[in-house]
């Protein structure tokens, strides 16, 4: 039976909390040539006890049981714990485990920190379309400061989940389609989180998730099973885990999913000789939340017990909250099912990342109250958070320049449940983020243009079937000069367990948005939405749209910065956008057909006969209030020997009226190869900033490793031969060169 674990440690907080301060005389270890001798004092149970992880009051999956936490700790039969709330509370199971322990060995304290802390930023999807690597490092950087200083070490992020389906409510945690940039973007959020001392207090150790393939779950329902090609495997989905473990990721977690018949949490070919002798993976490896038990219902496991062997010979270190660990393995090595050396193993890994984050040397050093409250949701903090939530915006419309508006505007309607709302704003995964501290649309506008009356109805709910406001909403409108309607979607209807078959806007929106346009006044739609949308009928009928995803605590004032044009909006999309559910998986990186459609009326091509093949808005895509016209692209050669570079360059001049920043994307195809190649690769991008009637020139040198294929024997080879090179400011809109790579 599916056995689920709470280990609710909530009545046990109750007591009083014994304060320990950072200079409490602790043993201390001073370095990792302890693990060894401390493990020769550990008794079995107090080894099983480090690969054990359980859950604190605020569960982040299924529930169940409840156990005495404390004397687990106490026992040193608790190696982690996530989801705990609170400093003190954290404090108090700290000094259990140091002082109430035979070893005292520290416990490490995990949470899902995933765009923020506290201060929470646009959530990750939306920070990928900024684009701004450096960014994105500084939003890790600030969520690692807020969550160390309130007694995190260990942060469940990122997740560097490729996602091709939009019906999959995770997409909204991950960087998008592309495993290039998915790559650049892990890279960058480690390197945030980790710093270039995972022992400083104000770092914390990252966790690169959900190894493998959990963003092609089937029919994009989540949990569900993969059925993939290892060529798409390493192809598209490896590459940011990859760049993770280049990164120096400190852990990795496990997939629920299965990978072609076997689930990832006991899979030993993937989790122990891929992951570990081939992409080279030092760290530790935590399921993810009861993915140990949960083998059962799969149909791999027959039991618990024979759960716990299959994921110890996996190569699985912690077992997060399943409790098969702590109940199987003991009994596995009495039968001479697993060995003492697969435990001990196990056990240094967590121990090593124990050293890594610095507990050894003290394990109070993350529970300071006093910095906790210095620099947590600071100023410097918000300016970030407003920062990338400006650039983290993708205009997809924008027609007749409705937008920017001007600030001298008289009245404005604004419109919609998503207008005078904080919780949904936060989007999910928002850690200890506090709707409270949320600006709303409506705020921001007040702020960023004081002098602009604004009429706001609400005019439906996100996702009811209720035309009962719609009255009001029209009658604001009508006294407006302009409509802002701000529609979308609810934090909760994605990330995890959070699928959608329907992706177009929820409830009576799009009737609302009807109702609007019947009185003929200008409407911007502002969406908030943790996925790409199918919006035919908004993208035909409206003239304005501003893809928002979800922004963070700062998304009102960034939303005004942008409409009112004191940001000229920079994102592009790293997701594709559908017309239809039905083009799903669409991405802009496929491999051509035998017959492709290039616009000609043959009945025989690869195409629907209802809707067409190309994507309401392709991956790459978003607009600026000004236009950025690109020259042909110059090539430094057009022939070369294989293993030599190339150098592609294109003048890129802003031929608008106001400043704006490009995002200038580098694409490639090996035109005829071994193994048929996707019409377009991205292999590079760089953002420049130009005034009116500038010109730059842009620059990137192509290096044979861009030029690699995986060949038939899955072997990376350049193979000579054509190649296409594209420049441009979205996967379509490019311009071409092609070279010749010749034999050495
Ligand atoms: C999720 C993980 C998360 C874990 C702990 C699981 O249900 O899949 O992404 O890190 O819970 O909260």
């Amino acid at each position: 039976m599916f056995v689920k674990a709470l280990f609710s440690i909530f009545l046990i907080f109750s007591s009083a909390c014994i304060l320990i301060g950072a200079g409490t005389t602790i043993k201390p270890y001073k370095n990792s040539s302890k693990i060894e001798s401390l493990l020769n004092q550990m008794t079995l149970d107090e080894k099983i006890g480090q690969l054990v992880q359980y859950s604190g009051t605020e569960p982040t999956g299924p529930e169940g049981k409840i156990i005495d936490i404390e004397t687990e700790i106490k026992k040193g039969k608790v190696g982690s714990l996530l989801n705990v709330i609170g400093i003190k509370n954290i404090r108090k199971m700290q000094h259990i485990a140091v002082k109430q322990s035979r070893l005292g060995i520290p416990l490490i304290f995990g949470l899902d920190v995933v765009h923020g802390y506290k201060t929470i930023f646009p959530v990750p999807l939306a920070m990928a379309s900024s684009w701004d690597m450096d960014a994105i490092e500084k939003a890790a950087k600030i969520a690692a400061v807020e969550a160390s200083a309130s007694g995190i070490q260990w942060t469940f992020a990122p997740m560097v989940d490729i996602a091709r389906d939009p019906r999959w409510g995770r997409i909204v945690e991950g960087a998008g389609e592309d495993p290039f940039l998915g790559a650049a973007v892990a890279k960058a959020q480690i390197k945030g989180f980790q710093g270039d001392n995972t022992a400083h207090f104000s770092t914390v150790l990252a966790c690169a998730k959900h190894y493998i393939a959990y963003g092609a779950a089937m029919a994009g329902r989540d949990y569900n099973n993969v059925d993939m090609s290892i060529r798409t495997l390493w192809e598209i989905y490896m590459p940011p885990f990859q760049a993770a473990i280049d990164a120096g990721v400190g852990s990795i977690m496990s997939s629920f999913n299965d990978v072609n018949g076997i689930p990832m949490t006991g899979n030993k070919k993937l989790l122990n000789t891929v992951l570990r002798d081939r992409l080279g993976f030092k760290g530790f490896v935590v399921s993810d939340w009861n993915s140990v038990a949960e083998m059962i219902p799969h149909g791999y496991a027959k039991n618990r017990y024979q759960a716990a062997k299959l994921a110890l010979d996996a190569g699985l270190d912690m077992d997060m909250v399943s409790d098969v660990y702590q109940q199987e393995l003991a009994k596995l090595l009495k039968n001479k099912q697993i060995t003492m050396k697969q435990i001990d193993k196990a056990v240094r890994r967590v121990l090593k990342a124990k050293f890594d984050v610095g507990l050894f040397d003290n394990p109070f050093i993350y529970f300071n109250e006093e910095r906790g409250k210095a620099l947590v949701l600071t100023k410097e903090h918000r300016d970030a958070a407003r920062d990338i939530a400006r650039k983290s915006m993708v205009l997809l419309k924008n027609k007749d320049n409705l937008l920017p508006l001007n600030k001298n505007i008289k009245t404005i309607a604004l419109i919609g449940p998503l207008a005078d709302n904080q919780k949904d704003l936060l989007g999910p995964w928002c850690a200890r983020g506090n709707k409270k501290d949320v600006i709303t649309i409506m705020q921001g506008i007040k702020t960023v243009s004081p002098k602009t009356t604004i009429l706001y109805s609400k005019g439906c709910e996100i996702n009811t079937s209720s035309t009962k406001l719609f009255k009001e909403a029209v009658d604001a409108a009508k006294k407006a000069d302009v409509i802002i309607a701000a529609i979308g979607e609810a934090e909760d209807m994605s990330a995890e367990a959070h699928s959608r078959a329907d992706i177009d806007l929820p409830g009576v929106q799009i009737q609302l948005l009807k109702e609007l346009k019947k009185t003929g006044k200008p409407i911007v739609a502002v969406l908030m939405n943790g996925r790409p949308l199918t919006i035919n009928w908004t993208n035909d009928n409206i003239p304005a749209i501003l893809e928002t995803w979800f922004l963070g605590i700062e998304a009102g004032n960034a939303i005004a910065d942008v409409l009112f044009g004191d940001y000229n909006p920079s994102g592009k999309l790293t997701v594709t956008f559908p017309h239809s559910v039905g083009q799903i998986p669409i991405f802009y990186n496929h491999r051509q057909t035998g017959r492709p459609h290039i616009g000609d009326d043959n009945h025989f091509v690869s195409k629907y006969l209802d809707i067409p093949n190309t994507p309401l808005y392709p991956f790459g895509y978003g607009l600026s209030y000004t236009t950025f016209r690109y020259s042909d692209i110059k090539l430094n050669k057009k022939n070369l020997k294989s293993g030599e570079t190339l150098t592609a360059s294109v003048n890129i001049t802003n031929i608008g009226k106001i400043q704006g920043k490009e995002t200038v994307q580098l694409y490639i195809q090996d035109l005829f190869a071994s193994i048929t190649q996707p019409v377009k690769k991205l292999i590079g991008f760089k953002q420049v900033t130009l005034n009116p009637g500038e010109t730059k020139e842009i620059s990137f040198v192509i290096k044979p490793s861009n030029m690699e294929i995986l060949n038939q024997d899955m072997k990376k080879v350049i193979e000579p031969g054509d190649f296409k090179v594209f420049i441009g400011t979205n996967s379509i809109d490019t311009k071409f060169a092609k070279f010749t790579v010749n034999e050495k």
